[in-house]
């Protein structure tokens, strides 16, 4: 294993303390004979002193507190990394194979790659960029374009943490290895699929990101579109990185907004004060840091087609928000009614029967119509539950091997990147002429009264 140095830019935000560096700690406990050079690189005044603590504390977090030796002798240097004279300095001493991770807003990591341009770079750097990848459609081709300049496709990692390699995996075997499931999986059988993230957490503290994002660009337009990818590309030949990228790619250049209506697909709406379990939870306009002028959506939900000869006629419904009574993560796919259902039976069966798969810890349920019970003739629903496995590691160790492995296959691809942005703007646009109203829902609640998904169980 070629040692590697590990460069975290934005090493002071959430995301470096609170996923990131407990990921190092995993990775080095389970990979003994890991090496690695970690270098922290923020705005704040930190010093060594500082930045080893935090690391010590996040690899004590993480159960791994026996490795803060091995990087031991990491540093933090301060740097504006929008300067290429800063990250000339920053980069000048290191030598490949070197990692920067982008662990700052979207803005500023665009801004940092285009500054990159003007820097000598260390040979084998690999770039790897956090979700939202650019802001709309526009700006993820031009961060595209400037990737190009510096480092070959497949030294971009465009993370998404959501899907781990597990789940991934997970999603695949349960459709491709099943006659049960496998033939039935197109418009010919499936009624409609809800793919859906729903958190009891919320804002906690993230006002500066999260009031810029809302619950479209910080779930649907990344995760949940990639879930939707996954669950609809043509079979591939092999799980190799071309082979499931390429089949993705084409699934989501397919997929457009319902009937093309962005005003009648797609909903938005905002927590107000309400109490989740003993949490009392504020208003989210009051919450700190928001500025309720810039109506951003705490849950957000679009309906979409794959226009493929497999999935053409298949409503997939997208949600996800934050605050809501019962977390659920979930994709439902409800099958077509039997063509016919011999009289005698007393009862209806709703649908042909149900397949749920839960995300994290992953499941699979299968919902069926049966008879049985006092009386044989009637219907009634029983569900069976496959455990699909706890995954071996958390989902930021997992994206992190990936990248030092050099493993792109669950890294998305700049062309994917770019039809997602190009799915949600019809949404994006119909929003920001006020032409969807924003909703409102108690923090606690399963979301508004009228929606659907929002009665769904
Ligand atoms: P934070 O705002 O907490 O952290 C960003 C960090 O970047 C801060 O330390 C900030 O320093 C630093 N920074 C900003 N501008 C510069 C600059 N020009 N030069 C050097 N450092 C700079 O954000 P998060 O950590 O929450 O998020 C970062 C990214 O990770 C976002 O894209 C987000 O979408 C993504 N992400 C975050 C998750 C999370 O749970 N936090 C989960 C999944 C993805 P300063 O404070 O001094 O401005």
């Amino acid at each position: 294993m070629r040692p590697a140095t590990f460069v975290i830019l934005g090493a002071s935000g959430d995301l470096a303390s609170r996923l990131l560096l407990p990921a190092v700690g995993e990775l080095l406990h389970r990979d003994t004979d890991r090496e690695l050079t970690l270098i922290g690189a923020g705005s704040d005044a930190w010093d060594d002193d500082h930045w080893r603590d935090a690391v010590r504390k996040a690899f004590a977090a993480a159960g791994a507190e026996d490795e803060f030796p091995r990087v031991a002798e990491t540093r933090y240097v301060q740097a504006d990394i929008t300067d290429p004279d800063a990250l000339t300095s920053l980069l000048e001493p290191l030598h490949g194979p070197v990692v920067l991770y982008f662990a700052v807003p979207p803005a500023v990591a665009a801004a940092a790659c285009t500054a990159l341009q003007q820097v000598r770079l260390p040979e084998d750097l690999v770039l790897a960029l956090e979700k939202p990848f650019g802001g709309d459609r526009e700006g993820a081709a031009k961060l595209n374009a400037v990737l190009r300049d510096l480092v070959p496709e497949r030294q971009v990692f465009r993370v998404d943490h959501f899907l781990g390699r597990d789940t991934v995996l997970n999603l695949l075997g349960v459709r491709f290895a099943n006659r049960l499931v496998e033939p039935l999986w197109s418009a010919a059988h499936v009624e409609h699929v809800l793919i859906r993230f729903d958190e009891s957490l919320a804002l906690e503290n993230r006002a500066r990101y999260y009031d810029h994002a809302g619950a479209m660009v910080d779930m649907l337009q990344s995760h949940l579109l990639q879930i939707l990818a996954t669950l609809t590309m043509a079979p591939p030949a092999t799980l190799g990185e071309r082979d499931l990228r390429d089949a993705k790619g084409a699934a989501l250049r397919a997929t457009h907004i319902w009937d093309d209506d962005p005003v009648h697909f797609s909903r938005r709406a905002r927590y107000t004060a309400g109490t989740i379990g003993d949490r009392r939870i504020p208003s989210y306009v009051d919450e700190p840091g928001v500025d309720p002028s810039r109506d951003t959506e705490t849950l957000a939900e679009f309906t979409c087609e794959v226009r493929t000869s497999r999935w053409a006629g298949v409503p997939f419904t997208l949600r996800s928000g934050k605050a809501l009574g019962t977390a659920r993560a979930e994709v439902v796919v409800t099958f077509r009614k039997v063509r016919h259902l011999p009289e005698g039976f007393l009862g209806d069966a709703p649908d042909g029967g149900v397949l749920r798969f839960s995300l994290g810890p992953d499941t699979v349920t299968f919902e069926l119509n049966v008879n049985g019970g006092d009386d044989p003739f009637e219907l009634h629903r029983e569900a069976a539950t496959v455990a699909l496995g706890e995954g071996r590691i958390h989902a930021y160790t997992q994206v992190l091997s990936e990248i030092l492995e050099g493993d792109v296959t669950l890294s998305v691809r700049g062309d994917s990147a770019e039809e997602c942005w190009r799915i949600v703007q019809p949404v994006q646009d119909a929003w920001s002429r006020g032409d969807v109203p924003l909703e409102d829902y108690p923090a606690g609640s399963p979301g508004p009264a009228g929606w659907a998904t929002s009665q769904a169980s």
